[in-house]
C-alpha cells in the first residue's frame, strides 16, 4: 500500500528532475511511511526510503514504519546533512509550504553541494484521493461523531450554555471510541450564528434561537467534519427561510458531485442558489475542503479551485448564510466521491430539527 502511495510521487521526480524528496509535513510523512508521531523527517529516492527521528520515537517508528531505514538523530538537520552526504544526490526537493525560513537556512548552509528545489503545496494533492482503508477509517470516525451529536441533542434545552454542549459532545465522542476532537467545536446560537467560526462561549441558549454546531472527531489519524443548525423551539419565519435556502444549496451541490466536475463548478451551484434567493452577500467562504489526515486538506472547493473531482476524493459541502446582527445557518456534510456520484460519510439528517 505504501508503495502505491509513493508511486504518486513519480511525476514530481520527473517534472522537477529530482534525485530525492525531503518531507517535513507530518501528515505527508504519516501517509507515505506510516509514522504517526509528532517529529521526524522522511527522505525518499525513487526506490528507497529513510525515516529520521529522535530517541523518543525510535521504538514507535520501528513498529509503524514499514519499509524505510530508520535512523535516530540528536540534531535533526545534522543527521539529514550526513545522510545526504552519503547519498550524494544532485537535486533534492523539499516541502516549501511546510519548511520554515529558519530551517531552510540551516539546511542550505549545511548542504552547500546539494541543489534544493522548492516544491509547493502541490505535493499535498497526493492525499486527495483516498484508498479503501482510508475511506473505511473516515466513515468510522464520521459515524462516531454523528452518533455523539444525536446523543447530545436532547440536552439542548433553554438555559444551557454553548460551552456545556461543546463539552458534552466531546465527552460522548471519547466514550464512543474517538481519540479526541478534530478541532475546537463551534457552537454559535442566536446572533452569534452570524460568526462562521464562533467558538462555543458561555452564552446561554434561549428558546426560539438557531444553534449552529460544527463538530468532528479524530480516530486513527483521520478526521470528521459536520455542521448542523438546529432550532430550540420554533424559530421565526426569517430563520426558517434562511434554513430552506442553505439546505437547497447544500442538496443541489451534493446532487452534482461526481468524477469530472470542476470543484469551482460545484461551488458555483451552491453560490448561485444562495444568490438567486437574495442572500449572495452573506455567503463569504468557499463551499468545502478535503478531509483526511488533516481537518482541512486538498482539494479546495471554492471559486478559485483548479481541481477536477475524482473518484475517491473526500470533501465537505458546507454552504452557509451569515447575517450580522441577526444570526446564521450552516449545513455541512462530508462526502466520498464514487464512480457515478457520491456517498455521505456524515450521518445526522439535515432537515431542520426543532429540539
Ligand atoms: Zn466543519
Ligand atoms: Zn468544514
Amino acid at each position: 500500500m505504501l508503495k502505491n502511495r509513493r508511486l504518486k510521487l513519480e511525476r514530481f521526480f520527473t517534472a522537477n528532475r529530482l534525485d530525492a524528496i525531503l518531507f517535513s509535513s507530518l501528515p505527508n510523512i504519516c501517509y507515505l511511511c506510516g509514522f504517526s508521531g509528532s517529529e521526524g523527517v522522511l527522505l525518499l529516492t525513487r526506490d528507497r526510503a529513510w525515516f529520521l527521528c529522535d530517541s523518543r520515537y525510535t521504538a514507535q517508528a520501528g513498529a509503524e514504519v514499514g519499509d524505510a531505514v530508520i535512523r535516530q538523530f540528536t540534531v535533526k538537520w545534522d543527521a539529514v546533512a550526513e545522510l545526504l552526504g552519503e547519498l550524494k544526490p544532485g537535486r533534492v526537493g523539499f516541502e516549501a509550504a511546510h519548511t520554515t525560513v529558519a530551517d531552510f537556512k540551516v539546511l542550505s548552509d549545511k548542504l552547500g553541494q546539494v541543489e534544493l528545489v522548492a516544491l509547493n503545496g502541490e505535493l499535498d494533492q497526493i492525499r486527495s484521493c483516498k484508498d479503501q482503508g482510508e475511506i473505511e477509517r473516515l466513515q468510522a470516525v464520521a459515524a462516531c461523531a454523528s452518533a455523539s451529536l444525536l446523543t447530545v441533542l436532547p440536552r439542548l434545552v433553554p438555559g444551557v450554555s454553548e460551552r456545556e454542549i461543546a463539552c458534552e459532545l466531546e465527552f460522548e465522542m471519547l466514550r464512543l471510541g474517538a481519540d479526541g476532537r478534530a478541532f475546537d467545536f463551534i457552537v454559535a446560537s442566536g446572533e452569534r450564528g452570524a460568526m462562521p467560526h464562533g467558538r462555543a462561549s458561555d452564552k446561554l441558549i434561549r428558546s426560539g434561537e438557531l444553534v449552529t454546531i460544527d463538530f468532528g472527531a479524530v480516530k486513527d489519524g483521520y478526521h470528521s467534519d459536520e455542521t448542523v443548525t438546529v432550532a430550540l423551539g420554533r424559530p421565526d419565519e426569517r430563520s426558517r427561510e434562511i434554513y430552506r435556502v442553505v439546505k437547497e444549496a447544500h442538496d443541489r451541490a451534493i446532487d452534482r458531485v461526481r468524477p469530472g466536475i470542476a470543484c469551482r463548478d460545484l461551488d458555483a451551484v451552491a453560490r448561485e442558489c444562495i444568490r438567486q434567493h437574495g442572500y449572495g452577500e452573506y455567503f463569504g467562504h468557499g463551499l468545502g475542503h478535503g478531509v483526511g489526515l488533516e481537518i482541512h486538506e486538498k482539494p479546495v472547493v471554492s471559486p478559485r479551485s483548479e481541481t477536477v473531482v475524482e473518484e475517491g476524493m473526500v470533501f465537505t459541502i458546507e454552504p452557509g448564510i451569515y447575517i450580522p446582527g441577526f444570526g446564521g445557518v450552516r449545513i455541512e456534510d462530508t462526502v466520498v466521491v464514487t464512480a457515478d456520484g457520491c456517498r455521505l460519510l456524515t450521518q445526522v439528517p439535515k432537515e431542520l430539527t426543532m429540539v
